[in-house]
């Protein structure tokens, strides 16, 4: 009886999950998409509860201090970092996520392994589950150093690297026909150890400026883990769960690397985003002209159309907040301000839409690259605020720029670039940005924040001057 109750549970939860997905594909519906996911995990959470205390060899009250004691430690925690962590440290996070996903499927492989019967359809179960576990789990460990900047974005290019990794993969296949074939354990710890190294170096492989589509591709890896976690386990939930988690992953993926005209089949293999290109780190190219917030406002309230381009520089000053009120401001004043969001601008895919919806900026006046590029040369002013690959023309002028080839906001073609940043660094792919020594476009230096605040001041004695 409790595990038919469970079991429709488990219906109900999988409706949730899609209508949440569903929900989560627009601005205006996410929160109620959110709610809907956290309201089918809850159930999840109490089905599976009860199934394992009804199907439990152990005494009922055994398994229910078991799962609540277990429960207890991984909420505190949960709880702890989703209350601590910055904005500009989820990337950071998720990454962390998914290697737990994937090592809890090499667990569950393993576990699955010495305690059930053996048989064709369980092993390669197994098998695979651990190899997509492992993988997952090294890849988004290199992930998170990557995005932490605990070690270096750019790059690993070890020689003949492509055939490294294929030879990883063959071996890997051939470790599998023998642990089928009845090898036992030796096939799946040798495999373990290469899937490991596999996924480290999959990562390590690619350069800074291609991270966006290795977060979207590892989230991927983690549904399909979860999801061999869930035949393993034969529960209907984590395979659905895994395999929602895996398409929309890797739809994700799909889109990410049209954004940035990356090839996906060469993304899933690994090894893009290292061809070509070495990194220029603050060269300069040229003489870089200065500007001041008292400027910058007077220019704003004289302009007819502005563009404002937001980048992760925006998420670090925390500067959203001003800069929606200085929206309010302009737009007051009958200015058309309108924002331009680059795809892979931040550090995680819609960053900049969280940030911008956070501060109560109106959705229809965020409008995405392609929508925005064609209006640039018709704009007075753009306010690219704290981003810089995502403004960068060497993307189209320098076929062997590490970011050659990614579509970029054409911010060049505007009457005035102003770019909000605290120095000449580069972004995150290391390569220089030419647009800052363009005769169009001014340097404001300092905190986007700061200087968006002075900006807001400068117009607000204006306004009392007039
Ligand atoms: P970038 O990282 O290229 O540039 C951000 C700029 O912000 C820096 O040049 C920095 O310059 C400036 N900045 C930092 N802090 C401040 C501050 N407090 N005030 C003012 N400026 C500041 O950001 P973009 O958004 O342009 O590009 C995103 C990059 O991240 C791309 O290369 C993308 O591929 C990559 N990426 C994106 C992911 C995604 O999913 N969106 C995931 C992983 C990587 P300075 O230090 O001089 O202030």
């Amino acid at each position: 009886m409790l595990t038919s109750i469970a079991q429709a549970a488990y219906v109900v939860a999988a409706v949730l999950f899609v209508l949440s997905l569903a929900g989560l594909a627009r601005q205006e519906t996410a929160r109620r998409g959110n709610v809907l996911g956290m309201v089918g995990m809850g159930l999840a959470l109490g089905a599976t509860v009860i199934l394992a205390a009804d199907t439990s060899e152990r005494p009922v009250l055994v398994t229910m201090l078991l799962v609540a004691l277990v429960l207890a430690i991984g909420a505190s925690v949960g709880t702890w970092r989703a209350r601590t962590v910055e904005m500009t440290q989820m990337p950071e996070l998720i990454a962390i996520l998914h290697s737990f996903v994937g090592l809890a499927a090499v667990l569950v492989g393993f576990n699955s392994y010495l305690t059930s019967e053996p048989s064709i359809v369980h092993d390669v179960e197994v098998f695979l589950g651990v190899l997509i576990g492992a993988v997952t789990f090294t890849g988004s460990i290199v992930a998170y150093l990557k995005l932490a900047a605990k070690i270096r974005s750019a790059p690993l290019v070890l020689p003949a690297r492509n055939v490294l990794n294929l030879v990883a993969i063959m071996v890997s296949l051939g470790l599998g026909v023998w642990f089928v074939l009845g090898g036992g354990i030796v096939p799946l710890l040798v495999m373990t150890a290469i899937a490991l190294a596999l996924g480290w170096h999959l990562v390590a492989a690619i350069g800074g400026g291609d991270m966006p589509v290795v977060v979207s591709m590892l989230n991927s890896y983690s549904g399909w883990a979860a999801a061999a976690a869930g035949l393993m386990l034969a529960n209907d939930l984590l395979i659905i769960t895994g395999a929602l988690v895996g398409s929309s992953g890797a739809i994700l993926s799909y889109i990410m690397c049209r954004a940035m005209n990356r090839s996906f089949v060469s993304v899933i293999l690994g090894g893009f985003g290292t061809e070509g290109g070495t990194v220029t780190a603050g060269d300069q190219q040229g003489e870089h002209r200065e500007t001041f917030a008292a400027d910058v406002a007077e220019q704003l309230a004289a302009a007819r159309s502005v563009v404002i381009v937001p980048g992760y520089g925006m998420a670090v000053a925390k500067a959203q907040y001003p800069v929606a009120e200085l929206v309010a401001r302009l737009r007051g004043l009958g200015v058309e301000v309108r924002f331009g969001v680059h795809p892979v601008a931040g550090r995680l895919p819609g960053h900049m839409n969280v940030l911008l919806a956070e501060a109560k900026v109106p959705y229809d006046i965020v409008l995405e690259m392609d929508e925005i590029n064609d209006d640039l040369p018709e704009t007075d002013i753009v306010l690219v605020i704290g981003a810089n690959d995502v403004v960068n023309p060497a993307a189209l002028d320098d076929p062997t720029s590490p970011i050659a080839g990614m579509p970029v906001l054409e911010v060049w073609h505007a009457r005035q670039v102003v770019v909000f940043k605290r120095s000449m660094a580069t972004g995150y792919a290391g390569v220089q940005n030419p647009l800052f020594f363009r005769e169009n476009t001014a340097m404001l230096f300092g905190d986007a924040k700061e200087q968006t605040e002075a900006i807001l001041a400068a117009l607000r004695a204006h306004a009392e001057l007039a």
